[in-house]
């Protein structure tokens, strides 16, 4: 099992490489070992062309390093406190991708005037508060924030995106929808004020897409 999530984990970082969603080594994937209270993350500043399955670090909830050769990503301490506080949580993802990043600099969550938005996320894609790397303090914010919302992305002010999801397949896919969501309003934003979405429609679409949508075996 730790093997294939070390697979996974490993060849889930190239989609965030494909997106155009890293700067150097800037960004990371984990995913929640089932039934076992380990998760598998990216090791820390190696580059993302250098990464193996054998070079992922397997950490307890604590962040601890169980099994790996490497460092594990500095944001290690933050998705080990998301995966502690939130048992529905199967993966954790997080970037600085371009747009998303310059709504979390100007703490402004992104409101949902998208359909796109209304399903993937049931709504706005709100902030977390401003926190500092190295101890719970990041983890905190996203597990506040994120608990009981439905949006899987949270905005970390002044800093970046971190994405929540059953698996890290999940976690990457909001991840990636994310910054598409940013960058079309954002561009909107230019040009006028984007009108937002009835929250009667937000909810309708939010549940077509979270129970109909689909192939739901693949989700
Ligand atoms: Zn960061």
């Amino acid at each position: 099992m730790i093997e294939q999530l070390r697979e996974a984990v490993c060849g889930l970082h190239a989609e965030l490489v494909r997106y155009n969603l890293v700067a150097w080594t800037a960004g990371n994937v984990s995913g929640r070992v089932p039934g076992e209270d380990l998760f598998v993350i990216k090791p820390s500043g190696v580059s993302y062309d250098d990464l193996t399955p054998a070079s992922m670090v397997v950490c307890d909830l604590e962040g601890n390093v169980v099994e790996g050769a490497h460092a594990p990503s500095s944001d290690t301490a933050a998705h080990a406190y998301v995966y502690r506080h939130m048992p529905e949580v199967g993966g954790v993802v997080h970037t600085h991708s371009t747009y998303a990043s310059a709504w979390a600099a100007r703490g402004e969550s992104i409101p949902c005037v998208l359909t796109a938005m209304a399903d993937e996320f049931g709504g706005e894609i709100p902030i977390g508060p401003f926190a500092l790397i190295g101890g719970d303090d990041i983890g905190k914010g996203i597990v506040k924030v994120l608990s009981g919302h439905r949006s899987p992305a949270v905005l970390m002010q002044n800093h970046g995106v971190f994405t929540i999801g059953a698996s890290a397949k999940a976690a990457v896919k909001a991840a990636v929808m994310c910054e598409d969501v940013a960058r079309t309003v954002h561009v909107s934003r230019q040009l006028g004020e984007p009108l937002p979405i009835k929250q009667d429609d937000v909810d309708r679409l939010y549940d077509r897409y979270q129970n109909v949508y689909g192939q739901r075996s693949s989700r």
